[in-house]
């Protein structure tokens, strides 16, 4: 077991079987990671403190549902505490991704409260039209980037993912203080109406803050509420709160919320320069991509664009509009014009 000071709470942290718990006061706690799909695992909490919030629903696939039901049986016979998805109050999304509330579509959690953000519940109560809105726009996205892929079976999610039934939807703002006085902070960029949730000495930081990668950066051009430059004044705003202990959507436990959000900060500036040096001569979208990831091999695993899946060429695609939006708005980049549809950029 550790021991772990947030300003004056001591909180404990001990972890058996996969399952972490942190304990201070009354409050419990639990970190239950479930596999979504390959190696996608997304990290479910569960707060117990009189009240019993749920924070993320991960994708409604067997073995999701399997390692939430394995969790809460090691938190039964481990940790002495008897809960069941039925005991569940409350369920808080931290953003309209799929992979953080699929789960509730499985009627386990029929007739649950779920708290989503006003700008992200129409993922949830649209999911089909979503879809549709975002193939046209991953279309235009190909091609004014000069590339030609194939649209089949796009982001695979069909037959897994499907809109909530039977949940009561309870839409959230930001500053609002829900269940036991826990504290909503809106941070868009990542999603529209992405959270962080405060609880006492934690933060639920959802995909805005990761131990070891940076989340998908989305265009603002694409979707209204996401782009770099609200993604990064977000980050900011949470590295300059108060110390907390950070758990994430995925991945590890940050013990130092403020100096992994500098980290970050540094990872998309370096990214932007590398950008800029790639864009001496005018090149499509699909060049500086391919050229980016060239130079930065490293942030693919060593792989190259052209090694990826096609599902990820896309991402990839996505993310490096999303800096060249930001260079372009702060006049360090221009579009030098449009050819047969593809649209040319070069640094200035
Ligand atoms: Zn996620």
């Amino acid at each position: 077991m550790a021991i772990i000071r947030i300003r004056d709470i001591e909180l404990s942290e001990r972890e058996v079987n996969g399952i972490t718990e942190y304990a201070w006061e009354a409050v419990r706690v639990y970190k239950i990671p479930v596999e979504c799909y390959g190696e996608h695992i997304t990290n479910m909490y569960l707060i117990i403190d009189g009240e019993i919030t749920l924070i993320d629903a991960a994708l409604n696939t067997e073995q999701a549902m399997t390692d939430l039901l394995t969790g809460m049986a090691t938190i039964n016979r481990e940790f002495g505490i008897r809960v069941g998805i039925a005991d569940i109050n409350h369920v808080v999304i931290t953003h309209g991704h799929a992979d953080h509330w699929g789960m509730l579509s499985n009627d386990k959690f029929r007739g649950k409260k779920v708290y989503v953000h006003e700008f992200d519940t129409m993922f949830m109560k649209d999911f089909g039209s979503m879809r549709v809105n975002s193939r046209g726009r991953i279309n235009s996205l190909i091609e004014e980037a000069g590339w030609n892929l194939s649209m089949d079976n796009l982001f695979s999610l069909d037959g897994i993912v499907s809109e909530p039934q039977g949940c009561e939807l309870i839409e959230l703002k930001e500053g609002q203080r829900i269940i036991n006085g826990y504290e909503v902070y809106h941070v868009p960029g990542h999603s529209p109406g992405h959270i962080c949730l405060k609880v006492g000495p934690v933060l639920f930081l959802g995909d805005l803050i990761l131990s070891k990668t940076t989340p998908l950066q989305i265009p603002g051009s694409m979707l209204e509420g996401c782009g770099l430059r609200l993604y990064l004044n977000s980050l900011r705003r949470v590295g300059g709160l108060d110390r907390h202990l950070g758990l994430p959507a995925h991945e590890a436990t940050i013990y130092s919320v403020s100096d992994r959000v500098v980290e970050m900060e540094a990872f998309h500036y370096k990214r932007l320069l590398d950008i800029i040096g790639v864009c001496a001569q005018e090149k499509s979208l699909f060049q500086i991509t391919d050229e980016y990831y060239q130079l930065r091999p490293e942030t693919l695993n060593g792989r190259t664009v052209a090694d990826l899946s096609r599902d990820e060429q896309i991402l990839a695609l996505e993310e490096i509009k999303a800096h060249i939006e930001y260079l372009i708005d702060d006049d360090h980049m221009t579009i030098t014009g449009v050819e047969n549809g593809v649209v040319m950029y070069r640094a200035k």
